[in-house]
This record gives structure tokens, C-alpha cells and sequence, in this order.
């Protein structure tokens, strides 16, 4: 029986539900009037539930379906405005004692080099960050309580921010490990951890336990109860994320939202961010030899879905993806991208080519960080290194205060033009300077009271001149 304020897995992702609510969208995918009143209440921007989402992605009117596009992008809009918030990943190790089947860093694959960073190489990895330009990590690690035991997560992530090489610093280390208790989820909050990320995989219990055959990551309620114990240990922000490709799309997108629908009626605030990641060939992993892989125009109507369901929630592509894919994704409702990733252990640092190396994936995307950063500018989005939120206390429902109320406006803005400026002067190619120049020129004129306008302009002509005293 579902119940989404139970603690429960297979209570709170209620097997039943999610297929009575399948069978209900098949149902009404031509129900003109349903779907005209679901886009009526999607369009005061509170949200929808699992199973209005579902009618609206399987809905094969035409015309409906442009509506459903022209509101994520409003949505997105709204809420988010033109900010898109940068990212990058850093491999800590790639040893793991894992079975998933889609991941080339199961336990039986003897192709792959095994690598963990040492400390004085994760100090190597986060300069080359920062001398990119990045300011905010997400730490991947396979799960291996000998190799990456959480002392040594939270070892990497005390040497990660003491680092501060030249202007650079890594303001947020958001955290992507496998599934843990709620004494380490404490002590990743200790450490100062901004975001908590684990993906579902699949939802779908039977397949769930299929794609895991071995390892601790076998059992569904333990993987799938892991944000409430993170909660419960104190971490604020959690980001959901299913890798769609081993699933049908559908009973995910229904389960994913029935997840954020758990968190918010336990802990009162949904996931801090939803990613969705697509399966990717890799060494050891064909993706064409699993069943569920999705087309670019479904990924785009999934995306488009979420933004809908859960407005609040930031949304995150990968380098996974392909220019042009992340284009259409970022109007549709994404929030942060990452950019010039390297999915191998010492990656950034490393002078070899991937394929030699311990990557986990492969990339799409494969363009520098300048050029993404000058991209998005082209595409009128405003590329933002802000991490004040996190520091600034403005997690988990305060956040969503903000977001809710539309404050996010009045205070990223500002924020994003800030840091976007310092990128600039202390990393971007003349190019990209020229053109971000013009562009916080633009945007700055556009803030509406002249109060903050004049008081973003003195902080920006002192970062011009070489202060970088700002926390932001
Ligand atoms: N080991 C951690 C865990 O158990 O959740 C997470 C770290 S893993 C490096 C990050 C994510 O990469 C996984 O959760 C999975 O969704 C994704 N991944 C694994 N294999 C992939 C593949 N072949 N293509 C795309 N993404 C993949």
C-alpha cells in the first residue's frame, strides 16, 4: 500500500502504485480535458504528483505536448532564470566491491586499472581544478570499505578545502558514495559536505536486484532508504537521480517523483537536485546490450516532466551527454551542468589519455571549461560559480524558501555575476572575457533596484582590480 510518509522502501516506492499509476496514464494519454486541467494546476508552479507527471509523459497529443515544453521552460525561467550553476567531478578511486552490471567498476572486471588518489595526488587533481576555474566538486568513490573507507572520503575532502592555489578555492564538496549509515552521513555533514548525491539506478526492485547481483549495493532497502538516514545524520540537501537505461522511463519517472513526494511529507523539503544521468558505453559495457535505452526526444519530455512536477528542485546534466543534448536540456529545465570533466582517478592531473587510464564512462562532452563557460554565454545563460547558499546556511527548506518565494532572483543574480567576474579575470581566454564583459554589463543593468545595482557594480569593479577577499 503506498504510503509516502512510511520509512519503509517498498512502502513509500509502492511496487503497486507505481504500476496502477502506469496503467492509469496509458489510460488517459488522449484525455484532452484531464490533461488541459493537470496543465492548469502545473501552471500555478506548486508542483504535480506522480501520477499527474505520468499522464503528462505519456500524453501523444501534439499540440498538448508543445504546451508541455513551453511551460518547463517558463517554469525554469521563474525559478531559475538564465543562471546555470557549474560543476565538475573528481574520481577519488575507482576500487569497489560492487557487482552492478552496468558499471565498469564491478569487482569481476580485470580490464580496468584500479587507481586511488593518494592525498598528495588529490592535492595535483583539485590544482588543476582550480586552475580551470572551478570552485565546486562532486566527489565520486566506488564502495569498498577497505580501499575507500569514509575516513578516507573525509580525508580527501579536508585536503580539497584547505587547497588555495593562486585565486582558487573550492568553495563546495558535494559527495556522490555509495549508500551509508547514518554515523557517517554525520560525519560527511561535519565535514562540511554541500549536497549528498546517490542515484537509484532503477526503482524497480526485481531489475534493481538483477543489475546489483553482488556486493552491499544488492539490497534495495538499504540503497533505498539511504537519503532518510542522511537526513536523519543531518545533511540538508540530497540529490535523486535514476540512470535511465535500465529501466522503462516510465515506472522511473513515477517512482522518482513518488521519492521526492517521501521526502517532503518526512522531512518537510524535497531533493536538493535530480539528475539524470543516461547509460554510456564504457570499458567492459555495451549500452546497446541493455533493453531500456531512451531517444534524445524522450530524454528531453522526461526532463521537461520533472522541471513541471518538482519546480524547486535544481536539475543536473553530465558530460554524459552531448553538446546538443545539453542544449535542448537547458531550456527545458536544467539548472547546473558540469564542464571539461574526466570521469578516471587523477584524471585532470594526468598527462595520459583516458582510455589508458581508469575512466568510468565515456564523455560526449568533451570541451574545455572556457569554451563551455563561453557557450553558455552565447545561449544568453549566465554560467554562475556561487556557492554562498551552502555557506550561508541556506539549505535544505531554507533554500526551498527561497526558491519558493522566487528569491532566488534577487540573490543568485547578484552572486552569479560576482563569481562569473572572478572566473573571468582570473581564468577565461580573452574571448570569453570579451564577451562575459558585455554580458554582466547586460545583466547588471537589468537588476531593478539601483540600490543593489550600485552595490554589485562597486563589488565587481573590485574584483576587477584584484580582490578576491568575497565569500560567495
Ligand atoms: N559508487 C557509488 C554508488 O554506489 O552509488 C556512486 C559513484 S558512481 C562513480 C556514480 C554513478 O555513475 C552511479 O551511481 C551510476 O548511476 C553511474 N554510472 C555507472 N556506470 C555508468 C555507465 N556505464 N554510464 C553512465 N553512468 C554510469
Amino acid at each position: 500500500m503506498y504510503n509516502p510518509s512510511s520509512l519503509k522502501a517498498e512502502e513509500f516506492i509502492d511496487h503497486e502504485e507505481v504500476l496502477e499509476t502506469l496503467a492509469y496514464a496509458q489510460e488517459n494519454k488522449s484525455n484532452e480535458e484531464l490533461i488541459d486541467q493537470i496543465l492548469e494546476k502545473a501552471r500555478e508552479r506548486k508542483g504535480l504528483s506522480h501520477r499527474e507527471a505520468a499522464v503528462l509523459l505519456d500524453c501523444d497529443i501534439p499540440g498538448k505536448n508543445q504546451e508541455i515544453f513551453e511551460l518547463a521552460k517558463q517554469i525554469k525561467q521563474d525559478f531559475y532564470g538564465n543562471r546555470i550553476v557549474m560543476f565538475a567531478p573528481l574520481y577519488l578511486s575507482n576500487y569497489c566491491v560492487n557487482g552492478c552490471v552496468y558499471c565498469p567498476y564491478h569487482m569481476k572486471n580485470k580490464h580496468i586499472a584500479r587507481k586511488k588518489l593518494t592525498q598528495e595526488e588529490v592535492r595535483k587533481e583539485v590544482i588543476a581544478l582550480q586552475d580551470m576555474g572551478h570552485k565546486r566538486l562532486a566527489l565520486e568513490a566506488g564502495e569498498d570499505p577497505v580501499n575507500n573507507p569514509i575516513e578516507y572520503i573525509l580525508e580527501c575532502i579536508d585536503t580539497i578545502y584547505s587547497i588555495h592555489h593562486k585565486n582558487g578555492d573550492i568553495r563546495r564538496v558535494n559527495v556522490n558514495i555509495a549508500a551509508t549509515t547514518v554515523e557517517n552521513y554525520r560525519r560527511l555533514k561535519e565535514a562540511g559536505i554541500g549536497t549528498y548525491i546517490l542515484f537509484q539506478e532503477t526503482y524497480h526492485k526485481e531489475s534493481y536486484e538483477k543489475l546489483h547481483p553482488t556486493g552491499p549495493k544488492h539490497d534495495y532497502a538499504y540503497h533505498t532508504e539511504a537519503m532518510d538516514r542522511a537526513m536523519e545524520g543531518g545533511i540538508d540537501d540530497v540529490g535523486l537521480g535514476v540512470l535511465f537505461g535500465l529501466e522503462l522511463y516510465r515506472y522511473e519517472l513515477a517512482a522518482l517523483l513518488m521519492h521526492a513526494e517521501h521526502l517532503e511529507a518526512v522531512h518537510g523539503v524535497g531533493p536538493h537536485t535530480i539528475s539524470v544521468p543516461r547509460l554510456k558505453r564504457a570499458d567492459d559495457i555495451d549500452p546497446d546490450t541493455f533493453d531500456n535505452g531512451i531517444d534524445d526526444d524522450t530524454f528531453a519530455k522526461i526532463i521537461a516532466c520533472i522541471r513541471i512536477s518538482v519546480p524547486y528542485t535544481g536539475m543536473i546534466i553530465s558530460t554524459r551527454e552531448s553538446q546538443a543534448c545539453r542544449e535542448r536540456a537547458l531550456e527545458l529545465g536544467i539548472s547546473q551542468i558540469s564542464g571539461a570533466s574526466k570521469t578516471s582517478v587523477g584524471g585532470y592531473a594526468s598527462e595520459e589519455p583516458e582510455e589508458e587510464n581508469s575512466e568510468q564512462f565515456d564523455v560526449s562532452d568533451k570541451r574545455t571549461l572556457d569554451e563551455v563557460v563561453r557557450w553558455l554565454m552565447e545561449l544568453d545563460c549566465l554560467p554562475s560559480f556561487c556557492t554562498a547558499c551552502y555557506r550561508e546556511g541556506r539549505t535544505g527548506d531554507r533554500f526551498m524558501e527561497l526558491c519558493k518565494s522566487r528569491q532566488i532572483m534577487n540573490c543568485c543574480h547578484p552572486n552569479a555575476l560576482m563569481t562569473l567576474m572572478e572566473y573571468l579575470m582570473d581564468y577565461a581566454t580573452d574571448e570569453t572575457k570579451s564577451i562575459g564583459e558585455e554580458m554582466i554589463e547586460r545583466e547588471l543593468s537589468q537588476i531593478p533596484s539601483e540600490k543593489v545595482r550600485e552595490l554589485v557594480s562597486e563589488k565587481l569593479d573590485r574584483i576587477r582590480n584584484g580582490e578576491r577577499d568575497f565569500r560567495f
